[in-house]
């Protein structure tokens, strides 16, 4: 269906702002009335003054506000706003009754024989989308500037494997411009493609065993919303609703016991990035990794679970993932961790366990301040619960 789709084919009218044919016109519910006036034998007085014979019927009419086809009082705000550092995409706000498809259709955004566009839409918005349920109003979206999915790279993956995850040719993604591949080897992480007309969705590979040389912890098969950890009964492990120190002062500096403490790593040398309440567990309608709520300290220190080179610092404060940090911790595992309002860090830069690396936030995402985080062992998803203290 969408053979042939290369980089100069744009959906019609996204970038400009100009609605596409089958979104509403300003001026369509004028014309409409128009139209309705029309069959009464009124239309010509509404364009251009009634011909004689009409007038007495015209007259007849109480002067109704006068229908004008021409401008309306309310100015249409922009469908889909350019980001000029972001050619792939443009961003669309949410609004209230949206849905992904609704979305799709206002823009013109469609999808192909494979995927629809509401999936394409939720695939190019992870973390956080996965759903039109989890879409509110105020949210911005990345839409993508042609019928195709948006594919972030975060792991050290090569354009083959990008490809073969999403069923389409290293060629076809090469080929759409803005994609700006100069050759195969130039992918580089945190960079952000295009991947047009694409016929599946790239599994998210999990793993719960994890293949470490450190101690297993047990095995849980369903995602447990309280971890139980080896049974210590620490004052301050972060759970699902974790015990909380004193109140802060609102003019305190980030408190040291508010992150975790060094000491307190898990079998797999992880600590807790942030302390806070977990919103959002690892599971479908989450499936890349943990929420820890922020709202007690909107812009928490976010320290590094674990050391390591840090591979990724960057983002685009609109969307998905917004400021994020992706650290290599060299035994073949990485975490990631998004949402920052502001970033400590630099790409190549090696990190100390409880180092910070950045302030929580809510970039990329308008429901609260939260810290998104993930790990991956060798390229796998894996629930964080499992590795963390
Ligand atoms: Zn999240």
């Amino acid at each position: 269906m969408l053979a042939g789709l290369g980089a100069t084919v744009l959906p019609q009218g996204l970038a400009a702002g100009e609605s596409p044919a089958t979104a509403p016109r300003p001026g369509q519910e004028s014309l409409a009335t128009f139209d309705a006036l029309a069959t009464l034998g009124l239309a010509s007085q509404a364009l251009s003054g009634p011909p004689r014979s009409e007038i007495e019927t015209a007259a007849s009419v109480e002067p109704t506000p006068t229908p004008s086809p021409s401008p309306t009082p309310t100015p249409e705000p922009p469908v889909c706003v350019d980001d000029p550092t972001h050619p792939l995409y443009c961003i669309y706000t949410v609004v209230s009754g949206d849905t992904l498809s609704g979305i799709a259709q206002k823009l013109a955004f469609s999808g192909n024989a494979s995927l629809s566009a509401a999936e394409m839409l939720a695939q190019s918005n992870k973390p956080d989308v996965v759903s039109s349920d989890q879409i509110v109003p105020g949210q911005r979206l990345r839409v993508p500037k042609q019928s195709g999915i948006l594919h972030t790279v975060l792991v050290p993956e090569s354009l083959g494997e990008i490809a073969a995850a999403y069923g389409v040719t290293a060629e076809a993604i090469v080929a759409v411009a803005g994609n700006n591949i100069p050759d195969a080897d130039s992918i580089r992480l945190g960079q952000d493609l295009l991947v047009p007309d694409p016929l599946k969705l790239p599994q998210v590979a999990t793993t719960a065993a994890p293949p470490l040389e450190t101690p297993q912890p047990q095995e849980t098969p369903t995602v447990q919303p309280t971890p139980a950890p080896t049974d210590t009964p620490e004052p301050e492990t972060p759970a699902a609703t974790p015990t909380r120190s004193a109140r802060r002062t609102p003019t305190a500096t980030p408190s040291p016991a508010r992150t975790p403490r060094p000491g307190r790593a898990s079998n797999f040398g992880f600590i807790w990035p942030v302390q806070g309440p977990i919103s959002s567990t690892f599971g479908p309608s989450h499936p890349l990794g943990i929420d820890i709520d922020l709202y007690e300290d909107p812009n928490a220190t976010i320290v590094a679970a674990k050391s390591g080179i840090v591979t990724f610092a960057g983002g685009n404060p609109c969307c998905s993932y917004g400021l994020y940090v992706v650290i290599d911790h060299g035994d073949g595992t990485q975490t990631l961790y998004a949402h920052f309002s502001s970033i400590a860090v630099q790409a190549g830069q090696s990190v100390a366990r409880g180092q910070k690396i950045g302030n929580g936030g809510r970039t990329g995402y308008a429901t609260g301040n939260h810290l998104h985080f993930e790990i991956r062992v060798d390229g796998k998803v894996v629930d964080p619960m499992l590795f963390l203290p």
